[in-house]
């Protein structure tokens, strides 16, 4: 599937896919209206990190309904981070936000990220509050892990970021033109520096199917 829209929109949102057939009508309206508003030229790459639902045949509907939203296809499950990796490669907009499929990152906090954007941050994520859809026990994992690789790193990964995040061009083509294979994003997202500023959100509840956290 291919975007049939000839100029380069401005901005770009790329969302990783894996079963989510359910939540993919809900996002996909959702996000046409929050970025309608905007006034922004957009395109929304999708995508299916090889999927066993309906996720690639919904995507295919929702392309023909609306050219705006394209979708790429894994021959097999990747990873949502290869999968991401594949999407920022595809992404052409001069801005490029990075949101999961679920609806557990609101669409509606885009327009801030562009906000800041506009005031010439460059690498804007969103900053979690209030995470209460966590079991005990993975919050405390999730934690543990981050401490550790806090104190291994160099590189200070800022608390309470994660995937969902605007990058400005320059910054993107700083992280296409890193190589490597075993990837963490948000490593990543943090080791290129850039101008920087986090934007507070609250994690909703993922609307349908089940997380594949690992
Ligand atoms: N995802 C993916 N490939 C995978 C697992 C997940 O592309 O192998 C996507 C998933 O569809 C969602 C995002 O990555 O858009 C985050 O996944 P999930 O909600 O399972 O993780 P959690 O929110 O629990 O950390
Ligand atoms: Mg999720």
């Amino acid at each position: 599937m291919t975007d049939s829209t000839q100029i380069t929109p401005e901005l770009s949102v790329v969302v990783p896919v894996f079963n989510e057939a359910r939540n993919l009508r809900p996002l996909a309206a959702r996000l046409a209206s929050v970025l309608a508003g905007l006034g922004l030229s957009f395109e929304v790459v999708l995508i299916d990190d090889g999927s066993r639902d309906e996720t690639l045949q919904t995507l295919r509907e929702l392309n023909a309904a609306d050219p705006r939203f394209s979708a790429l296809s894994f021959s097999r499950n990747f990873g949502k981070e290869i999968a991401i990796a594949a999407g920022l490669d595809a992404a052409r907009g001069r801005a490029v936000v990075v949101m999961d499929a679920d609806l557990q990152h609101p669409p509606e906090v885009i327009p801030q990220f562009v906000e800041k954007w506009r005031e010439g941050y460059q690498n804007i994520y969103g900053r979690r509050i209030g995470r209460a859809t966590d079991p005990k026990l993975r919050t405390m994992f999730t934690r543990l892990f981050y401490r550790l690789i806090d104190q291994f790193g160099d590189v200070a990964l800022p608390e309470g970021a994660g995937d969902f995040r605007l990058l400005d061009r320059q910054a993107v083509d700083a992280l296409l033109r890193m190589r490597e294979r075993a990837r963490f994003n948000k490593g990543l997202f943090a080791w290129i520096g850039f101008k920087t500023i986090g934007v507070p959100f609250v994690v909703e509840r993922r609307a349908f199917g089940v997380s594949s956290f690992n």
